[in-house]
């Protein structure tokens, strides 16, 4: 099936919104009214465009193979877990190409894994996600100093190592483990 999702925009080429060379998705709708948000023209659910999922993995796909260096996808916002179920069919796809995904969210991962129980998409998502950035963007603890994050309560977490361990392991820590 081919599924539908509401998208601000994509940017074909960022080294911004996770390792390495990446494409972003900007999902339309998010919840969250973060005070000094970056991007408020994504927060109506009604904003942005409709793009179905054949079409982005056709269009991402078709950059992978032009450009080697792409190492991956980025899905922003946007909450994207608001639209799950047809991004976790994008990552799943994207994924068995040899593209890594990171997803930003507001809400936390503790949150977000209460949610799935009742939502199975967002454990899907969760699931075919490699990084996830969590957390709700805070003013008051802005750094611009921080990777792929705008705030200090922001995590970034290694979603397959996480449900291994079957606590939160950081990417950081973990890369660096990888790299020692
Ligand atoms: S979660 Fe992201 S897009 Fe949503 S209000 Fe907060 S900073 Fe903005």
């Amino acid at each position: 099936m081919n599924m539908k999702i509401r998208i601000a925009g994509i940017t074909e080429e960022s080294i911004v919104d996770g390792p390495g060379l990446r494409i972003v998705v900007f999902t339309q709708g998010c919840p969250h009214k973060c005070q000094g948000c970056h991007n408020p023209d994504t927060h109506d659910v009604n904003g942005g465009y409709t793009a179905d999922i054949d079409g982005l993995y056709n269009h991402i796909q078709k950059n992978a193979v032009r450009n080697k260096l792409l190492r991956g996808v980025t899905f922003s916002g946007g909450e994207p877990f608001l639209q799950a179920g047809p991004l976790a069919c994008l990552a799943k796809r994207l994924r068995s190409q040899g593209l890594d995904i990171v997803t930003y969210s507001g809400f936390t991962f503790e949150q977000l894994a209460a949610m799935a129980v009742e939502r199975k998409s967002v454990g899907q998502l969760l699931k075919q996600t490699d990084i996830l950035v969590d957390g709700l963007y805070r003013e008051t603890e802005r750094d611009l100093g921080l990777a792929f994050r705008g705030s200090r309560n922001q995590r970034l977490i290694d979603v397959p190592a996480t449900f291994a361990a079957g606590q939160v392991v950081l990417w950081e820590d973990a890369a660096q483990k990888q790299w020692a």
